[in-house]
């Protein structure tokens, strides 16, 4: 498939944008990994380690208030150890929560349960006046105290632990997401360089190519550009660059036919004028004045075809140059015609040709430069004479037009050898002349282009219908005046 250059750059540029969202995401999801692990490190172990530390301090205390109410009696002292025992009690509520995990689960089931008996011990104790079951209590309770520190110890070194734990892995994240970061920034630059290195080469190097070919054209080798890989805009410049070099080439070829042509048009009527001039400056026909005369015929002649051959060339070079000066008049189109057809019925006589025409009445006057569309007329008749053999006939027709204001139709219909199909396209090119070098029929090849130089100047078209071996129909179309 070809891409354009917007769809090759934009594919490149694509595939880094969806990396970069790809990694936006991976790096949002390791930061919410980090702050929840930062979270639990600082709101949840924190909080444990703070609560098991307080609830230490408490139990210490209890106990000394305990021993304090022992010794004296004083009520006030059971009244504060019930209110700090409330205390902890609260305070271990609150711990419930925030305790995760078998081991300090154990520890906190431990706690809980000690604390209880310690509690009802105390209570009992108080209650019962058997100092031997005092005595025991009092044994039991300094053993039960020191295992409910070390359990609220075990927790305590536990959420530590697993505080240590979380902040070891916040690093291990951050520095993964940082060495991520760098990879990433570096595979992105790199792509990035790619992208452009590859879309570069792939506009680059037709242009380079194209480089040689037009030089190659400059040498005069008309050289194609054949499958090519690169964006599709490229590939439409390599279509009209070849339809440019296979136009420049029939250029080429035209401009060699004509200069071979023009060679030979010039050159023929130019060597018989200098024999001819040879022979008469030599004395050769001296003696015979008929033959002189001829002579001198031929020179004449020469130098009239010479001088209508230039003067060809420079009318087509004024026209193409928009310097030509038009004297637009009414004119009567059958006269125009019939004027036309006089001037070349000596040649249709000589070449036994029929000329015919049927004025038209009731003709709209046409506004034309009389000079021009005599040559116009006379480029059309004479070409239908000069390619129709003896015993053929030319025929002009005018079509007037059916609604006023509309065109009129003019035809020069000659039965002559007809043109090919292929050619009707460019036979209105200057210099292009169909028999190609070999020619029989003596010619400039420029006589359609200025007839169609003549039309449009004044504002008709011109056209041909041909079929090979049965004739030709030239129309050209006039504006009424
Ligand atoms: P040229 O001076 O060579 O006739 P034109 O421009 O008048 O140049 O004509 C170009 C070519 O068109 C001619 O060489 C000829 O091959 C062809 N052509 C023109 N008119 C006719 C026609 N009536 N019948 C056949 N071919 C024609």
């Amino acid at each position: 498939m070809r891409l354009t250059i917007f769809q090759s750059l934009m594919a490149g540029y694509l595939t880094i944008m969806l990396l970069v969202l790809s990694f936006g995401s991976y790096v949002a999801f390791e930061l919410n990994r980090l702050s929840h692990i930062s979270h639990l490190a600082a709101g949840v172990d924190s909080n444990v380690i703070q609560i098991a530390e307080s609830l230490s301090t408490r139990l210490r205390l209890l106990v000394s208030i305990e021993k304090k109410y022992w010794i004296s009696k004083d009520t006030d002292f059971f009244l504060l150890f019930t209110k700090r025992q409330k205390e902890f009690s609260e305070e271990l509520s609150s711990l419930e929560p925030l305790i995760s995990g078998t081991e300090p689960n154990n520890s906190l089931r431990t706690v809980l349960a000690l604390s209880h008996s310690y509690f009802n011990g105390v209570n009992n104790r108080k209650n019962d006046v058997d100092t031997a079951h005092s005595a025991i209590y009092e044994s039991n309770r300094d053993e039960l105290v020191e295992t409910l520190l070390y359990s609220l110890n075990q927790i305590e070194q536990v959420s530590d632990k697993a505080r240590d734990e979380k902040i070891r892995k916040s690093e291990m994240i951050s520095k993964e997401v940082l060495w991520t970061t760098i990879a990433f920034a570096t595979a992105c630059i790199i792509l990035s360089l790619i992208v452009s290195l590859l879309a570069t080469k792939r506009i680059v190097r037709p242009i380079v190519l194209f480089q040689r070919k037009t030089r190659e054209i400059a040498a005069g080798n008309f050289a194609r550009i054949e499958e090519l890989q690169a964006p599709l805009e490229i590939c439409h410049l390599a279509d009209e660059f070849n339809i440019m070099s296979e136009r420049l080439q029939e250029l080429d070829r035209l401009k060699e036919d004509y200069i071979s042509h023009l060679s030979h048009t010039l050159r023929t009527p130019l060597t018989a004028i200098r024999e001819a001039s040879e022979m008469l400056n030599d004395g050769i026909f001296d003696d015979d004045p008929k033959s002189k005369s001829q002579l001198i015929t031929i020179v004449r002649d020469e130098c009239k075809r010479l001088i209508f051959s230039v003067n060809r060339i420079l009318d087509l070079s004024r026209m193409e140059s928009k310097m030509m000066d038009y004297q637009f008049v009414d004119s009567d189109l059958n006269e125009l015609i019939q004027t036309a057809l006089s001037r070349l019925s000596p040649i249709a006589h000589t070449k036994n040709v029929r000329l015919n025409f049927e004025p038209k009445a009731d003709l709209p006057h046409v506004r034309v430069d009389t000079d021009q569309l005599h040559q116009l007329l006379e480029n059309l008749i004479g070409n239908a004479l000069k390619y129709t053999d003896p015993g053929g006939s030319v025929t002009l027709n005018v079509e007037a037009p059916k609604t006023a204001g509309a065109l009129l139709h003019i035809s020069v219909t000659d039965t002559g050898r007809g043109i090919e199909p292929q050619n009707l396209q460019n036979i209105f090119e200057k210099f292009r002349r169909i028999e190609k070098g070999k020619e029989t029929t003596r010619g400039s090849g420029l006589g359609l282009a200025i007839a169609q130089h003549i039309v449009k100047a004044h504002g008709g078209s011109i056209w041909v219908e041909s079929k090979k071996s049965y004739g030709s129909t030239f129309y050209f179309s006039l504006p009424p005046a």
